[in-house]
């Protein structure tokens, strides 16, 4: 049982003024593993105050200093990755191998594409009129993170914050308290000066809603579903705080008669399965060009069967459970609409997995026979469920691909580099995987239309923490 009632403020791990508490809890046991104290309004104070008078110098701090510090944190990450790995398996289920080599390696692989792009970074340039460009750290800034991927959130606002002069109070999901803290350490261990970071942990109506109204912040940071997003944003508008945010998504996996079929196929269903379907950019709406449909859905079939779901401890490449109860039932609700709605179940369906009924976990599911205004197919499920519909050429994949209010991550599959060219072109998402191959650490993350807007990650990501001044050259 572990017991977090401490925060992380002005580089020291304090007593919260709150003393309000909930569990926190293992997904796949449904057994609770600690006691998380949520803070309030008045934390939020003296976390920002610290932030605020960290900033006066720490914002002044040279890029070979900042850089150094980066060196540092990335040292502390790894000696810490298995800790950040166990603790992301027991709070949200991750199995442990993925979280080994890709929720806990986030926070290393997204700190190497930030040390690279603040090398690569010209601080101060001029422009071909001749006036100086400098880039200045935007100020102390409020960071929000959800549970899903909870490391990797942490580190694609916390190090840009870091590596541009700012400073910054951190809320994660208080469903993921565990982890986070364990990142509170790195830092500190890392040897940043006092207030640069700080950790208050609660939620997000009370904590979260207190850092958006914030006067001293000048920047919130959001990632989690649109609903919250559009929250932090009416919150922040009073005192203009420039607001980033990375959001939902419902993204489609165009897969062309002309691609390896049996590959790609099979790929697409362990894609959107990956993490228990609770990643933001699963390709979750499978759209097949007609002439190989009834061939992509046999393999579909095949490959949705063989997905092992598991005990989240043990190795090996099998699916968690879902990470809470709320997320199970919301997933048991939306596969009921699907068949109320008239979808034909493929794969899976209600109910839990047998021999796995103490945990959150869920049957592997596919729907095929279903319509474009099905809600399962135009609502994120947040869940290991696949919609499978077919097309009839290249504009129409196109026109179903951007049929969504979500334009977060697109994946193409095809032989054809030209047709990839195009149908990239016409695509309406931040994201695009094609053939299996995705973008890497240091690229820009983020979203088209309502999954965000913003970057993350390298050098897009670095600079929505910094503010541009222009001035002319000297003279007399
Ligand atoms: P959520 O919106 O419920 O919570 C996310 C964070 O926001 C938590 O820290 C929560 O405490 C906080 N929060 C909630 N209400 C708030 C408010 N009124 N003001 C300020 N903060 C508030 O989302 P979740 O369930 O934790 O995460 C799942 C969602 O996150 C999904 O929709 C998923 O697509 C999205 N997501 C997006 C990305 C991306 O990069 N686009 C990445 C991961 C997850």
């Amino acid at each position: 049982m572990k017991t977090l009632n401490k925060f992380y403020i002005d580089g020291a791990w304090v007593d919260p003024a709150s003393t309000a508490t909930m569990p926190i809890m293992n997904p796949a046991t449904n057994s609770q593993i600690g006691t998380l104290t949520l803070g309030n309004a008045e934390d939020v104070e003296r976390a920002v105050a610290a932030a605020t008078r960290a900033f006066e110098t720490f914002s002044l701090t040279s890029k070979a200093e900042r850089l150094e510090l980066l060196e540092r944190l990335l040292e502390a990450t790894r000696a810490r990755m298995e800790d950040l790995a166990q603790a992301i398996t027991s709070e949200m289920g991750a199995p442990i191998t993925m979280s080994r080599e890709s929720q806990a390696d986030c926070g290393a692989g997204h700190l190497e594409g930030f040390i690279a792009a603040l090398k690569s970074q010209e601080e101060r340039e001029t422009l071909p009129n001749g006036d100086i460009l400098t880039r200045e750290p935007i100020g102390p800034c409020g960071l929000i993170t959800p549970w899903n991927w909870p490391i990797n959130q942490i580190a694609l606002k916390v190090i840009p914050a870091l590596a541009a002069g700012a400073t910054c109070v951190l809320k994660p999901s208080e469903h993921t308290p565990l982890s986070a803290t364990i990142y509170a350490e790195i830092v500190h261990e890392a040897g940043y000066p006092a207030g640069v970071f700080n950790l208050v942990h609660g939620d997000g109506p009370t904590v979260g809603a207190a850092m958006s109204q914030h006067p001293d912040l000048t920047m919130m940071s959001f990632t989690g579903s649109t609903r919250a997003g559009a929250l932090v944003s009416k919150d922040s508008a009073a005192t203009v705080k420039r607001v980033t945010l990375e959001l939902g998504g419902k993204s489609p996996n165009l897969v062309f008669a002309d691609s390896d079929l049996p590959t790609r196929v099979a790929e697409g269903v362990a894609t959107c399965f990956y993490n228990t379907g609770q990643s933001c950019d699963a390709p979750t709406r499978m759209l097949v060009e007609r002439s190989c449909y009834d061939q992509a859905i046999a393999l579909a079939e095949a490959a949705g069967k063989a997905q092992e779901v598991g005990d989240p401890s043990k190795e090996g490449d099998h699916i968690g459970p879902l990470f809470d109860k709320i997320q199970y039932d919301r997933v048991q609700a939306m596969i009921q609409s699907g068949i109320d709605e008239g979808a034909r179940v493929l794969v899976g369906g209600l109910g839990k997995p047998e021999g796995l009924e103490d945990g959150w976990f869920v049957k592997p599911t596919i729907f095929v026979d279903v319509t474009p205004e099905m809600r399962i197919v135009r609502e994120e499920i947040f869940g290991p469920v696949l919609v499978i519909m077919p097309f009839d050429d290249e504009e129409d994949a196109i026109r179903m691909a951007n049929d969504t209010e979500y334009g977060l991550a697109a994946y193409i599959q095809t032989g054809d580099p030209e047709r990839a060219e195009r149908v990239v072109r016409r695509l309406r998402a931040g994201g695009i995987h094609i053939n299996g191959r995705n973008a890497d650490y240091g690229s820009p993350f983020g979203g088209f239309k309502r999954s965000g807007n913003g970057r993350e990650g390298g050098l897009f990501g670095l600079e929505d923490y910094q503010e541009l001044k222009v001035r002319p050259p000297f003279a007399n």
